[in-house]
């Protein structure tokens, strides 16, 4: 209830499109019984936690933040939502992102954007010399990042213990950096796909964005493993994620990559990540300069896969089988192609524009068959770095603070949302497990990220390391 009354309070931060609260309710008053008796169902009973509105949930409207699912009601719950509802979990909501997750300022949904609780610090709207919220004028406030604004939102601003993001380039650990919280990105194949509706799926993980280390670690648990539902998960049996208490960190082999120190790199990030390079350093670990010299290709190589995919995966969206349909109806074709007209906004329609020009016969070969083996490259990277003896790579998660609203939209969004995802996207290339971690307030009072990346696999020791830095 207390979690409720604070969704409430904070409504204007636009954090949730559904509040599933007669759920919440019942499944809360369920756990209680189960307590009294001493019969918990694990972990998570009785613990509230909210689900990106890009999982499915069964009962439980899912729209992808988009006009072409309003209305849609799943039949099944995503393996990732089942999981938690059978350790006990308590469903808040649904929370709000970028139309199908493409962006990285939860600005893009039809349901508007998600606003920055850190806005209304009092450090923040002193030196904005701002008014302090509640009076009427509110146009200076800060983006979440994306595209998991609403759960790092809702995590932030206590309405939830956990909530679950996705991450196809950066939308669990970039909006877990803007707003302060923790946003873990777990190896790909370790956590399941299923029912996560697709933005890339060679590149889709479910993220996990909790306030601590041992909390990520804790929901990780529950949520690894084999899914019969989805090929792509391993087949090995899972070890559980218990994070030791002390790490000796002196032993470790710490990579800063050079390519990472980009011109755009703001000052106070980069004097952050020294710091947390010089703290490794002083408590005996080794810190070395590592090289990923195919950097610079990443953000073009992912355009052109991510669309791509995003080409094929939109297709299903036809106006036949769910969601939205319009109302003409002169024939098959002119209904498909109003409804995708009226059901998508101009990014998802300029991204299946874009990867159906990529996939075209005569374009194939040279971009999206170049573009798979630029990928490799890329992967080939870290797999180098870590062969050499490097145990995690330390970088930013952003370039820069959350930039506020109006400066964000300002600039053309799909050249910017592409530049901001530097630091995150060669991750999902390379498949690789990578946590964002609060490390301080910047001059403004605002959160800043530094990102580790593991091999993969390796979640839990990357995840040990992120709780010794926290
Ligand atoms: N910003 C990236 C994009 O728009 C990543 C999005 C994501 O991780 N879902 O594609």
């Amino acid at each position: 209830q207390k979690c409720l009354s604070l969704i409430k309070k904070t409504k204007f931060l636009n954090a949730y499109i559904t509040v599933s609260e007669e759920v919440a309710l019942k499944q809360a008053e369920e756990s209680e019984k189960r307590y009294k008796k001493g019969r918990s169902l694990g972990d998570l009973d009785g613990i509230p936690i909210a689900v990106k509105d890009n999982f499915s949930t069964s009962g439980i409207e899912t729209t992808c933040a988009s006009n072409m699912l309003k209305g849609y009601v799943p039949p099944y719950n995503a393996t990732v939502v089942q999981k938690l509802l059978d350790q006990g979990a308590v469903l808040m909501g649904k929370t709000n992102l970028d139309e199908f997750a493409m962006g990285s300022g939860s600005t893009d949904g039809a349901f508007g954007p998600v606003k920055n609780p850190w806005s209304y610090s009092k450090q923040y709207r002193e030196k904005r010399k701002q008014k302090p919220h509640g009076e009427k004028e509110d146009s200076d406030w800060l983006i979440t990042g994306g595209s998991s604004g609403g759960s790092a939102a809702a995590v932030a601003a206590f309405t939830c213990f956990a909530a679950l993001g996705s991450d196809t380039g950066g939308s669990t650990r970039n909006p877990a950096a803007h707003c302060g919280v923790v946003g873990f990105k777990p190896s790909y194949g370790l956590v399941s796909r299923h029912g996560l509706i697709p933005l890339v799926n060679s590149m889709d993980v479910p993220g996990i964005l909790t306030r601590c280390v041992d909390d990520a670690a804790i929901v990780l648990g529950m949520l690894a493993g084999h899914d019969p539902k989805d090929s792509t998960t391993i087949q090995d049996p899972v070890k559980p994620f218990t994070l030791p208490t002390l790490t000796d960190v002196s032993k470790l082999c710490i990579g800063i990559p050079k390519e990472y120190l980009a011109p755009e790199l703001s000052g106070e990030v980069r004097s952050f990540w020294s710091k947390a390079a010089n703290l490794f350093e002083s408590e005996g670990a080794k810190v070395i300069e590592v090289s990923l010299p195919h950097t610079s290709y990443s953000i073009v190589c992912y355009h052109v896969l991510c669309t791509s995919e995003v080409a094929s995966n939109m297709a299903r969206f036809d106006g036949l089988e769910y969601g939205h349909r319009c109302d003409i109806n002169v024939s098959t074709e002119a209904m498909y192609a109003a409804t995708r007209r009226e059901g998508f906004n101009d990014v998802v329609r300029g991204r299946i524009l874009a990867g159906n020009f990529f996939l075209l016969k005569e374009n194939y070969e040279n971009y999206f068959i170049k573009a798979q083996k630029v990928r490799r490259l890329i992967a080939n990277d870290f797999v180098k770095v870590f062969n050499s003896g490097v145990d995690v790579l330390l970088t930013p998660t952003t370039l820069r603070g959350a930039a506020p609203y109006l400066e964000f939209i300002k600039e053309d969004n799909r050249t910017r949302s592409a530049e901001d995802d530097i630091f995150t996207q060669a991750v999902n290339m390379a498949g690789l497990p990578a946590v964002s971690v609060p490390v301080a307030l910047s001059n403004l009072g605002l959160p800043i990220g530094l990102q580790f990346i593991g091999r993969a696999f390796c979640d839990q020791q990357l995840l040990k390391i992120a709780k010794w830095f926290e």
